[in-house]
């Protein structure tokens, strides 16, 4: 029933895609989808096909589709409607407007990146980001990386190569993504020394693994589950206290990279947002309590390019950014351009504005509920059956576990959820949405303004 690849050759609508898109990639799309064909038949879930004709009229609707999309560059936009603000597949945290302009004015032509204008010699790529980053944390040094898991085993490589490092065994932890604590110690070079137990480490415990062959002491923000009950682990300024009688530098790993600043001042900030950041560990406050090094990422919620941010004593920095894997791990000249333009949000105070991420998080749930109950009410013109409803938006990104923002859903009724979320996927801007209580709700704390006729004409199209 399959027609043969030489008669779908020969159909003029097949020819002129021949012209449009070059034989060789027409016979591609020809054999992938002829095969994909196939295989549908053999598990009978080919959409209505029981004659050649037919088979040919799907073929040809696919091919069409198959062509058009192989012209999209594979990474596009998507409009991220599920409430979860630093939603890591989707890429974490949208840009200010200053950090895409500074990557924009950076990259569109050379820079001095590695130059130094006084002297006219090679200049460093970390001095750039010097000043601002110990102004955004209180260290008196700081580097980037690619990103965290990238910062911490450069940091460890340099630092504690060959030698133990002391963790609680309630933070052997596995961040995603493969990021687990354990073996990033291990690609290091380090001797892992797990001390405590899962629920309760004191610091006494790591008073007692301190030997000659003690090389740091690495304290990890668990960041995405959360222990209740019988627990116990040290302030961070008594582990620092410990550190400092010892000579051995104290290394913590916060991961969300909340700085600290405080934003509140204003009244920027709902109640609900205050307590999800008052529940961060905060760089400055680790810096403060003496932690030696922090380590944090840049696209979490500070809001800005992926990074992994090294902040802390100049000494340990500096060896940190001598040693050979800093070559591998280091990152691009756009990143130090988001990142100082992010960083320089925080430290003039006017990040609650212009960070997307601290705007979501500060979106009051009265300002939610109005767009909301106006997206539904266009919706509802377009002939989307819809209602708006209370619900929760989280962080996401690993950042504070459990932890919820009131917002306002609008829940859009379909006799099958999941085939809607999947067309809304399949839209040309793929809208990502998420089920509850069988209904396909959209969180618009994640949607930019800007974003909503786009996202109205998505539900509308994907509609029943
Ligand atoms: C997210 C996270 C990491 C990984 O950070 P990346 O920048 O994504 O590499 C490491 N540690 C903690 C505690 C985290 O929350």
């Amino acid at each position: 029933m399959i027609p043969a690849v030489d008669h779908l050759l020969g159909l003029p609508a097949v020819q002129r895609l021949a012209t449009e898109y070059g034989d060789r990639r027409v016979r591609q799309a020809i054999d992938a989808e002829i095969a994909r064909l196939r295989t549908s038949l053999l598990d009978d879930t080919a959409p209505g096909v029981a004659t050649r004709d037919q088979a040919t009229a799907l073929l040809l609707e696919r091919l069409d589709a198959a062509l058009v999309a192989s012209r999209e560059p594979s990474l596009r936009t998507a409009i991220n409607a599920t409430g979860v603000i630093l939603h890591t597949n989707l890429g974490r945290a949208p840009l200010a407007d200053e950090a895409l302009a500074a990557m924009r004015l950076v990259g569109m032509g050379y820079s001095t990146l590695e130059f130094d204008v006084a002297t006219g010699q090679r200049g460093s790529r970390h001095a750039h980001l010097d000043a601002v980053l110990r102004e955004a944390t209180g260290a008196d040094a700081g580097l980037i990386t690619n990103n965290t898991a990238a910062g911490l085993t450069v940091t460890l490589a340099a630092l504690a190569a060959g030698r133990e490092v002391i963790i609680s065994r309630g933070e052997l932890v596995e961040i995603g993504g493969g990021f687990r604590v354990p073996e990033v110690l291990r690609g290091s070079g380090a001797l892992l020394r797990e001390v405590g137990t899962t629920n309760r480490t004191r610091t006494a415990d790591y008073a007692a693994a301190i030997s000659h062959r003690t090389a740091a002491i690495l304290r990890v923000h668990p960041s995405n589950f959360r222990v209740d009950g019988f627990t116990e682990r040290p302030e961070v300024r008594e582990l620092a206290a410990l550190a400092q009688r010892f000579t051995i530098p104290l290394i913590e790993d916060v991961g969300s990279g909340w700085l600290g600043f405080d934003l509140f001042a204003a009244d920027a900030f709902p109640a609900g947002a205050r307590s999800v950041l008052a529940s961060e560990p905060a760089v400055r406050a680790s810096i403060a309590a003496g932690v030696d090094l922090v380590a944090f990422s840049g696209d979490k919620l500070l809001g800005g390019p992926q990074a992994g941010i090294i902040a802390g004593r100049s000494a340990l920095v500096d060896r940190i950014g001598r040693h050979p894997l800093m070559r591998a791990v280091r990152a691009d000249k756009l990143t130090y351009a988001a990142l100082d333009a992010t960083l320089r949000a925080f430290t003039s105070g006017h990040a609650a504005r212009a960070v997307p991420v601290m705007r979501m998080l500060a979106a009051s749930p009265g300002t939610l509920a109005a767009r909301a109950t106006a997206l539904a009410a266009r919706l509802t013109d377009g002939g989307v059956r819809c209602e708006v409803g209370p619900g929760v938006s989280t962080i996401g990104g690993g950042s504070t576990p459990g932890a919820t923002l009131a917002t306002t859903l609008v829940r859009l009724s379909s006799s099958s959820p999941g085939r809607l979320l999947a067309r809304l996927r399949e839209q040309p801007t793929p809208v990502i949405a998420r089920i509850q209580d069988d209904y396909v709700c959209v969180d618009l704390r994640t949607v930019a303004e800007s974003e909503e006729s786009l996202l109205v004409a998505a539900l509308v199209n994907a509609r029943d």
